[in-house]
C-alpha cells in the first residue's frame, strides 16, 4: 500500500473517532475527504441525472452540428459550456482571463485517387479507395508525389530495445513504403505486456517509427481484432479534412494509409508470397523485414488550411494558500466528428451524445458539487473541456504542451469519455489501474458504493493510449480514465459486454450516437460520484498522488517535480 494513501486513511480514521484537529488545513483534509461528512455529502447530491441529461440533450442537439472542431456548432457549444460554468460560479481558467485556451488546427484535406496501383513480378493490381484502403497526406503540404517506391513488409514495425525487438534491423527503408501489422506481440505476458496493447501497438506509434526510419509512407493492414474496431471506423475518421496541430520538428512520412486484409493478401500474393506466412514469421524477434519486389507510385493534392478551436477551462480556486497553486484537473472532450458521410437513414450529423456529451455532463456536474461546498478544496479544481479529441487527442496534447499550470503542479488528471447509459453496475472500469497511488482511492470510494474496480476489460485495445488522460501521463501527471462497468445489476453477466460490443459496432463514431430519452443514467451518476470523491480526496491530501515504482511515466513525473524544487 502506498505511504501517502495511508496518511489519508489515517486522517479519515482520526475523523471517525471524533478527535479534534488544531490545524485548520488538517481539519479540512479530514472533513472534506470523509464520505460521512455532511457538507460533502450534500454537495455530492447535486450530481444528478437531471443536470447531466440537460447538458447531453443540449450539446448533442442537431443545432450544434456534431461539434466538429472550428465549426459554428463547435463555437456555439464552447460558448454554452463556458456559460454553464459561469452560471455555477466557476472562474475562467483560459488565456487572458477568458474561458478558452485557443489553438490552431491545420486542416489537411487529402484528395485521394480512386484507385491505387501496385506493380511487380510482371503483374499489376489496383485497389479501391474507401472500400479497400484509406490514405491521408501527412506533411501539411499541398502535394504528395511518390514515384516507384518499393513496398517492404516490416512486421509490427516496432523498435523496442527493452524487449530486444527491432523490426527494422538489417534493412534500410529510406524512400520505401512499409506494410505493417497492427497491434503488438500479444502471446507472451513478458513480451509487450501480453494481451495488453502498449503504445507500440498503436497506429500513431507505427507511422512515427516508420518516418524515423526514413520510410516515405506506411500502410497498416487492417483486421478488426488487431485494431480493436471495424474498418468502418477508419473510413469515417479518415474521410475529409483531418485536423492536426501545426507541424513540429518530429519526423513525418508523406502519407499514412490503412488497407483491408484481403487487399494486403492480394498485394503480397503478387510477390508470390503468402500474407499468413509472412505474419507467422513476424511473430518472432528474429524476423527480418521482407522487400516484396513490388513498387508503387501515388500522387495526391492536399488542401491545407488553418482553423482555430479551443479548450474550455473553468476553475474553482483552492482554499489552502500553500496548495492552491496545485490543481486537480478533470477532463472531458467537448468535440465530436461534426458533419460527415450520410448513414443508411440519410443522417449526416455525428451528434456524439455518448461520445462525449455524456462525459462533459459528468464533469460539469462534479464542478457543481465542488462549487457548492461551504469551503473549496485545498487544491484548485480545474474543469478542462478539451477540443479536437476525435482528431487525435489534439486539445489535450495542446494543453499538455502549453499547460496553464506547470506539470509538477498538476496533482492528477481524471478523464471521462463516454458514460454509462444502461443503469447501475456492480463494477467500474478503471483504465490505467495498477499505475498510480490513485488506485486505492478509487477502490475505497467504489467499495463505499458496494462496487468493485476492474482494470481495462479490453486491454488489447490500448484504451489508456486512446483518450485524453494519455496526454497528461506523457507530461508525468498521474492520470486516470474511469469507464462504465459491464456487470449490470439484475442482468446476466455477459449483458454488459454485449452492450459495449453493440455500441462499438452500431453507434461508435456514427450519426446514430444520438440522445435517447430511454437512457438510464443511474450508473453514470455512480461513476461521477467516484470521480468527485476521488478528486476531493486528492485535492485535500497533504501530498500529491504518485506513479507506481517502475511505471513507464514515473521518470518524467520525477523530473517535473524536481523542476519545482529548483
Ligand atoms: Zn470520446
Amino acid at each position: 500500500m502506498n505511504y501517502k494513501f495511508l496518511t489519508v486513511l489515517a486522517a479519515l480514521a482520526i475523523a471517525a473517532t471524533g478527535c479534534s484537529m488544531e490545524n485548520p488545513a488538517d481539519e479540512n483534509v479530514v472533513t472534506d475527504a470523509n464520505v460521512s461528512n455532511t457538507a460533502a455529502e450534500n454537495a455530492a447530491q447535486l450530481i444528478t441525472e437531471e443536470f447531466i441529461r440537460e447538458i447531453i440533450i443540449e450539446i448533442s442537439d442537431d443545432k450544434y452540428q456534431g461539434r466538429g472542431p472550428s465549426s459554428a456548432g463547435d463555437i456555439a457549444a464552447r460558448k454554452y459550456l463556458a456559460d454553464r460554468m459561469a452560471d455555477l460560479g466557476l472562474e475562467p481558467g483560459g488565456v487572458d482571463g477568458s474561458w478558452e485556451q485557443p489553438f490552431d488546427l491545420v486542416s489537411v484535406n487529402t484528395l485521394p485517387p480512386d484507385e491505387w496501383t501496385f506493380a511487380g513480378h510482371g503483374n499489376s493490381t489496383s485497389f479501391k479507395q474507401y472500400d479497400e484502403f484509406m490514405i491521408n497526406g501527412n506533411l501539411q503540404q499541398p502535394r504528395i508525389d511518390i514515384t516507384d517506391a518499393e513496398v517492404v513488409f516490416a512486421g509490427y514495425g516496432i523498435q523496442a530495445p527493452e524487449f530486444d525487438w527491432d523490426d527494422y534491423k538489417n534493412i534500410d527503408v529510406t524512400g520505401k513504403i512499409v506494410l505493417l501489422m497492427n497491434n503488438d506481440p500479444d502471446w507472451d505476458p513478458d513480451l509487450f505486456a501480453g494481451e495488453t496493447r502498449l503504445w507500440y501497438g498503436r497506429w500513431d506509434y507505427k507511422f512515427l517509427t516508420a518516418a524515423k526510419n526514413g520510410a516515405v509512407g506506411a500502410i497498416i493492414i487492417h483486421t478488426t481484432p488487431s485494431a480493436g474496431y471495424p474498418f468502418q471506423v477508419l473510413q469515417t475518421s479518415n474521410t475529409g479534412p483531418q485536423m492536426e496541430l501545426p507541424v513540429g520538428d518530429e519526423p513525418r512520412n508523406q502519407f499514412k494509409s490503412f488497407m483491408i486484409e484481403d487487399a494486403a493478401k492480394a498485394l503480397v500474393a503478387m510477390a508470390g508470397m503468402d500474407l499468413d506466412e509472412l505474419r507467422e514469421a513476424a511473430y518472432n524477434r528474429n524476423f527480418e523485414a521482407v522487400p516484396l519486389g513490388i513498387t508503387t507510385s501515388i500522387s495526391m493534392d492536399v488542401e491545407i488550411s488553418s482553423v482555430q478551436t479551443a479548450n474550455v477551462l473553468g476553475l474553482i480556486p483552492g482554499s489552502d494558500p500553500d496548495l492552491k497553486d496545485e490543481v486537480v484537473i478533470y477532463t472531458a472532450h467537448h468535440d465530436h466528428l461534426g458533419i460527415g458521410p450520410a448513414n443508411a437513414d440519410g443522417d449526416t450529423i455525428y451528434n456524439g451524445a455518448m461520445d462525449n456529451a455524456s462525459g462533459v455532463g459528468q464533469v460539469i456536474a462534479m464542478a457543481r458539487a465542488f462549487k457548492s461546498l461551504p469551503e473549496a478544496p485545498r487544491r484548485t479544481i480545474m474543469i478542462c473541456l478539451v477540443g479536437a479529441e476525435e482528431q487525435g487527442l489534439l486539445g489535450s496534447k495542446w494543453f499538455a504542451a502549453n499547460p496553464t499550470y506547470r506539470p509538477g503542479k498538476i496533482a492528477a488528471n481524471l478523464n471521462y469519455d463516454g458514460g454509462n447509459l444502461h443503469g447501475d453496475t456492480h463494477d467500474i472500469i478503471y483504465i490505467g489501474f495498477g499505475k498510480t497511488s490513485i488506485d486505492e482511492l478509487v477502490v475505497k470510494f467504489a467499495a463505499e458504493q458496494g462496487r468493485t474496480v476492474k482494470p481495462d476489460q479490453f486491454a488489447d485495445r490500448g484504451y489508456f493510449y486512446r483518450s485524453d488522460q494519455f496526454s497528461f501521463a506523457k507530461i508525468g501527471v498521474p492520470a486516470v480514465y474511469l469507464e462504465p462497468g459491464t456487470d449490470y445489476v439484475d442482468r446476466p453477466p455477459e449483458w454488459g459486454r454485449q452492450k459495449v460490443e453493440e455500441y462499438t459496432t452500431h453507434h461508435y463514431h456514427q450519426p446514430s450516437d444520438e440522445y435517447d430519452p430511454n437512457w438510464n443514467l443511474s450508473g453514470m451518476i455512480q461513476d461521477a460520484l467516484i470521480g468527485f470523491w476521488t478528486g476531493l480526496a486528492i485535492a485535500n491530501a497533504d501530498e500529491m498522488p504518485t506513479w507506481n515504482e517502475g511505471d513507464e511515466f514515473e521518470a518524467v513525473r520525477l523530473e517535473a517535480l524536481a523542476a519545482e524544487q529548483e
